[in-house]
């Protein structure tokens, strides 16, 4: 994993400092969290730049906050926890992460992944993303605007792809686009959503339900 150049000339100290993220880190252990490269990469990106400056002392409170386009960022403990089950222990290639929203998980994904795409059907929310981003320069990370349900069929197959918008079912384009061994986690489910990690095999897929989750929709189309 690369040092990352956040600490000093990060906006603001206090309730936005390295302490603060590391508190952050000591419950989402408490919670549950055990995957120490996903904790380590969470230490290290600093959440608050990707909030507005207004909600910047919450950005390490465990929750979900409004990020413009009535969309959200995601809770920290979802993020640790799709990207510890996306993981399982072992390191990643080629991910694809579909709603960059804000570009949170995107930048925490650069830090486990040595390939991440990352595709937001909502161009000024790509935009903002981008600005979001580039302070940190994370040279393979690639955000993409798009409809992330048809996935990036140029850049597949991926070893792993977070969805981060919930949907009734899987998307068959995505599952297409898995490498066998690869590892989809998305939010499914109409009313009631919940996380799903679905394997591909050699033999075809596999599911595994976890914990009840609640998302923005996966809309279809660019805006
Ligand atoms: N990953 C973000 C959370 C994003 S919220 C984080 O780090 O916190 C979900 C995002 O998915 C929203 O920005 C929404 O615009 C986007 N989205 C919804 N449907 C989509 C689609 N079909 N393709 C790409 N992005 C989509």
């Amino acid at each position: 994993m690369s040092e990352l150049p956040f600490g000093a000339g990060a906006r603001g100290i206090g309730m936005t400092s390295q302490r603060t993220r590391d508190r952050m880190i000591a419950r989402l252990r408490e919670k549950g969290i055990r995957d120490e490269t996903v904790l380590a990469a969470m230490a290290s990106v600093p959440r608050h730049l990707f909030v507005d400056e207004a909600l910047a002392s919450r950005a390490y409170e465990d929750s979900a906050l409004p990020i413009g386009f009535e969309q959200t960022i995601s809770q920290p403990f979802v993020v640790a926890r799709m990207l510890a089950e996306l993981r399982d222990g072992r390191p990643l290639g080629r991910v694809l992460e579909v709603g960059t929203g804000c570009g949170y998980q995107a930048a925490v994904l650069a830090q486990v992944a040595s390939e991440v795409y990352s595709i937001e059907r909502i161009a000024g929310l790509l935009e903002r993303a981008r600005a979001n981003l580039r302070a940190l320069r994370l040279a393979n990370l690639r955000l993409v605007h798009g409809d992330g349900a048809r996935g990036l069929p140029d850049a597949a197959p991926f070893d792993g792809i977070v969805v981060a918008a919930a949907s009734p079912k899987a998307s068959e384009l995505l599952l297409q686009q898995l490498a066998v061994g690869g590892r989809m986690i998305a939010p499914l489910g109409a009313e009631e959503q919940a996380l799903c990690l679905i394997e591909r095999t050699t033999k075809g897929f596999t599911e595994k339900w976890l914990d009840a989750v609640r998302f923005v929709p996966l809309r279809a189309g660019k805006q």
